[in-house]
């Protein structure tokens, strides 16, 4: 499995410690019915949904949950909810001294099976969501290139614009990490790929394609406006410092290859045409856009 992001390993563990202390709630609740030990606030009170761990710490992790799956989050509140109420209902009766409703039983039962079922399949998403997205610079990867590029292909057409794929390459990069070792060129690749990310729009896509290879899906009206674009990418990058440990700042220099997309044309194909263009652009003096021939 690759390395997770350190953020995706901390939310899992805090999902983990969450799911755990609800199943220690649920133990508490057979030592209620079993032994009469007090029960608790989280458990007899109408609002015991949102005073327990978990509904604490779930509320407060609400925007992460919705950002991966709103339906599902929605699903989470109204589960775990339902399974609160049902426990109270039956709590009130055996403190009543009388036998709880099957009924109750049952919600209770189904509900915690889905709670459990989605929080699993949350726990899923976050694992695959951190397969598809770079940890060092948290660009995506280039799984999901093609699909993107379907879209984006289709766009072009309905909208009368044109689709480029870029190819972007770090000029030289070997050179900072030879001269200010690994973990100083690994910043360096964090810091630029947060500037590309800065100068493009917004529905523009843009992964790290590989080593210090970017690739970029522009979007553009006309072939001057890519030039335009191209150019300003060029200027903005070779003009801002990059911060250094124990070192002045650099600045780094990147090479782009243009290809622009045929209505009918393959994503592999258009990647080759931009490396060829790349290519071309770093053996001309890198530095520079290139624009691949038809
Ligand atoms: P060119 O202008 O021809 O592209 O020269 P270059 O030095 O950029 O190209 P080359 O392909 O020779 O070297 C790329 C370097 O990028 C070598 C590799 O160690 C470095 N690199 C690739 N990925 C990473 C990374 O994640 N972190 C660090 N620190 N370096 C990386
Ligand atoms: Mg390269
Ligand atoms: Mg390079």
């Amino acid at each position: 499995m690759p390395k997770l992001p350190p953020e995706t390993s901390d939310f899992i563990a805090e999902l983990d410690t969450a799911v755990e202390a609800h199943m220690n709630w649920t133990r508490r609740i057979l030592r209620f019915v079993v032994l009469r030990t007090s029960p608790g606030e989280d458990v007899l009170s109408p609002m015991a949904h949102a005073l327990c761990r978990f509904g604490i710490w779930f509320t407060s992790h609400r925007a992460q949950f919705e950002a991966l799956d709103a339906q599902a989050t929605h699903h989470v509140e109204a589960a775990h909810r339902a399974m609160h109420d049902a426990i109270r209902s039956i709590c009130s009766a055996v403190l009543a001294g009388q036998p709880g409703q099957s009924a109750d039983l049952e919600v209770f039962e189904q509900s915690q099976t889905e709670l459990l079922g989605l929080l699993a399949s949350f726990k899923t998403l976050l694992l695959s969501n951190a397969a598809r997205y770079d940890p060092l610079t948290g660009l995506a990867l280039r799984y999901g290139i093609e699909s993107d590029f379907d879209h984006c292909q289709k766009d072009a057409l309905r909208n009368h614009s044109l689709l480029y794929v870029v190819m972007i390459d770090v000029d030289h990069f070997k050179r900072i990490n030879d001269r200010y070792g690994h973990p100083a060129g690994d910043l360096a690749l964090r810091h630029l790929a947060s500037t590309l990310k800065q100068n493009l729009r917004g529905s523009e896509p843009l992964y790290r394609y590989g080593g210090e290879e970017f690739l970029w899906l522009m979007q553009c009206k006309s072939v001057e406006d890519a030039m335009q674009s191209a150019q300003r990418l060029l200027n903005t990058i070779r003009t801002t410092p990059i911060p250094i440990a124990d070192a002045p700042p650099v600045t780094l220099t990147v090479t782009l290859g243009l290809a622009q997309v045929g209505a009918q044309e393959e994503l592999s194909s258009a990647i080759s045409r931009a490396d060829a263009a790349l290519y071309e652009g770093k053996h001309s003096g890198r530095d520079r856009y290139v624009i691949a021939k038809p």
